[in-house]
């Protein structure tokens, strides 16, 4: 489908294709993008956002360490129980986000994994540099585990692939001691709480997983990989089962972080938001 990023001469004679439309690629930032000029992959959320959790703040607090989500919360300093979120884009605010979320993950095309590990990959390299000076080492990738009679229905297993090419983009390895002890009901129309209830004790150690296990004791950091973050619920469930093992820190990658509140929608949009048409037209599933 798309042909490679390298902007050679033969680019020019045939251009790039969108990897979610297969029309022509746009040009951006000197090179070609992954999508057309209507399917760009955003570069980060819009907005003030939280550096823990990745949530929108308002501009009074920029600057500010955590939101006040975070501010509050009891476990491990984060309002999902891990260290730190980083996502690609805000669901709600950043509609383009969405049909890649919806193709990737309900329409099959599991080769969307590689332009939105590509996408994301540059997130963190900006956010962890920063942050961290640099210094990395002994990171693993830890993705969402999906039920079996799920993972049958969709063909594929959506944060397996993703943290499979995020582990290209970054270098890290993946290891999957996780697994849905039990099936959890689809959360697209369940509240924060119900949500919460739903997935308390859904996950815990792989059969046979014993390396994997041990892969996430020896880390410095076990990041979970996930498609969309809504509630959280299942970022905090993952996180209590990789401390059981030994993880000593624990923090989440996504695509993207539904917030259920606050953060600005592009101008335009705002009436259809408000209506509750952008949210009924688009499930939001973890
Ligand atoms: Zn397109
Ligand atoms: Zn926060």
């Amino acid at each position: 489908m798309a042909q490679g990023r390298r902007g050679s001469a033969w680019d020019w004679v045939y251009p790039p294709l969108c990897w979610l439309c297969g029309s022509d690629a746009a040009w951006e930032g000197g090179r070609w993008a992954s999508g057309c000029d209507e399917h760009m992959l955003p570069d980060g959320p819009v907005g003030q956002r939280c550096p823990v959790c990745a949530g929108w703040m308002p501009d009074m607090l920029a600057g500010a360490s955590r939101c006040a989500a975070c501010r509050r919360a009891t476990e491990h300093g984060a309002s999902f129980g891990v260290e730190r979120l980083i996502v690609l884009a805000d669901y709600r605010a950043q509609p383009e986000v969405r049909d890649w979320v919806l193709a990737f993950k309900h329409g099959g095309r599991k080769e969307l994994a590689r332009p939105l590990a590509s996408a994301l990959a540059a997130v963190v390299r900006r956010t962890v540099r920063s942050a961290d000076g640099g210094a990395r080492g002994g990171d693993v990738l830890v993705p969402v585990p999906l039920h079996l009679w799920r993972r049958i229905e969709r063909g594929f297993d959506q944060s397996r692939a993703l943290a499979g090419a995020l582990s290209g983009e970054l270098g890290w390895p993946t290891t999957a001691p996780l697994a849905r002890v039990r099936a959890t009901v689809v959360q697209g129309a369940a509240g924060a709480r119900s949500r919460d209830a739903n997935v308390r004790g859904a996950f815990g150690p792989r059969r046979w997983s014993f390396l994997a296990q041990r892969a996430v004791a020896r880390s410095e950091c076990a990041w979970i990989v996930d498609d969309v973050v809504t509630s959280g619920a299942t970022l905090r469930e993952c996180a209590r089962a990789l401390r059981r093992m030994g993880a000593r820190r624990v923090a989440a990658l996504a695509i993207a972080r539904a917030s259920e509140r606050g953060a600005p929608v592009e101008s335009g949009r705002e009436s259809e938001v408000a209506s509750g048409a952008v949210e009924s037209g688009y499930p939001v599933r973890e």
